[in-house]
């Protein structure tokens, strides 16, 4: 296991402008940039990963790491895998506590998106790192929750965290009860390699969706559940 806690993060005032719909000559502009001034020193994205093996496989089960995880999309993507990388990401939770809950909306809104921003960095810098470390090629990757609950449910969250150990010692992540990541910019998942690129969004069927990252493919779904 290896463990990240203090990621370069060098914010890009363009983007986060251009994100929050702000121009840099317009009267909020002041503002972003003092609270850019509370949230530069503390922000830490953070990671944490491992490399398991895959152990065993049923019809639609997975044991990886010693932890058998039970989904059928998961499972025939791991086909013809057997090194797998999962892994949790945060923007930190050090960004959480530069304002008050109670702060007005925009201020929140303007945090959130540095907290994304944030968290990009973090998801960057350990897939280059795992590209370059272990000479992966093209990787995909599978999250519990990403893409409803059909897909891969979001209960499973548990099992993956508990490849880790205490989460929320080692990045400071914690798992709500209903298995929401906390601060809410985190991700998580596995991640695999893998030839043919593979999205969640190819399998969920939500008609709108600013997020979508591939088309929604019917056949696709279909052919996830053919006996094999
Ligand atoms: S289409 Fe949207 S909701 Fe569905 S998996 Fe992709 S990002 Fe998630």
């Amino acid at each position: 296991m290896e463990i990240f806690d203090n990621i370069p993060f060098r914010l890009d005032i363009d983007t986060l402008f251009s994100r929050v719909h702000i121009g840099k000559e317009s009267e909020d502009a002041k503002d972003i940039q003092d609270l850019l001034e509370i949230v530069s020193p503390v922000a830490s994205p953070k990671a944490i990963y491992k490399v398991c093996y895959i152990q065993s496989k049923d019809y639609d089960t997975v044991k990886v790491g010693g932890v058998t995880f039970s989904n059928r999309v998961l499972r025939v993507n791991l086909d013809k895998v057997e090194r797998v990388f999962p892994y949790i990401a945060t923007c930190g939770r050090e960004l959480d506590e530069t304002i008050s809950p109670s702060d007005d909306f925009i201020r929140q809104f303007w945090l959130d998106t540095i907290k994304g921003m944030a968290l990009e960095t973090g998801v960057k810098y350990l897939k280059d790192y795992l590209k370059r470390k272990y000479a992966l090629g093209g990787t995909s990757s599978m999250a519990p929750g990403a893409g409803g609950q059909d897909l891969w449910p979001i209960e499973q969250q548990k099992q993956l965290f508990s490849l880790f150990g205490n989460v929320e010692d080692l990045i400071g992540v914690k798992l709500t009860d209903s298995f929401l990541m906390i601060p809410n910019k985190s991700v998580s998942g596995i991640s695999f390699p893998t030839k043919i690129r593979f999205e969640s969004c190819q399998l969920c069927a939500r008609r709108i969706c600013a997020g979508r990252r591939a088309p929604y493919d019917k056949n696709l779904v279909e052919s996830y559940y053919k006996e094999g």
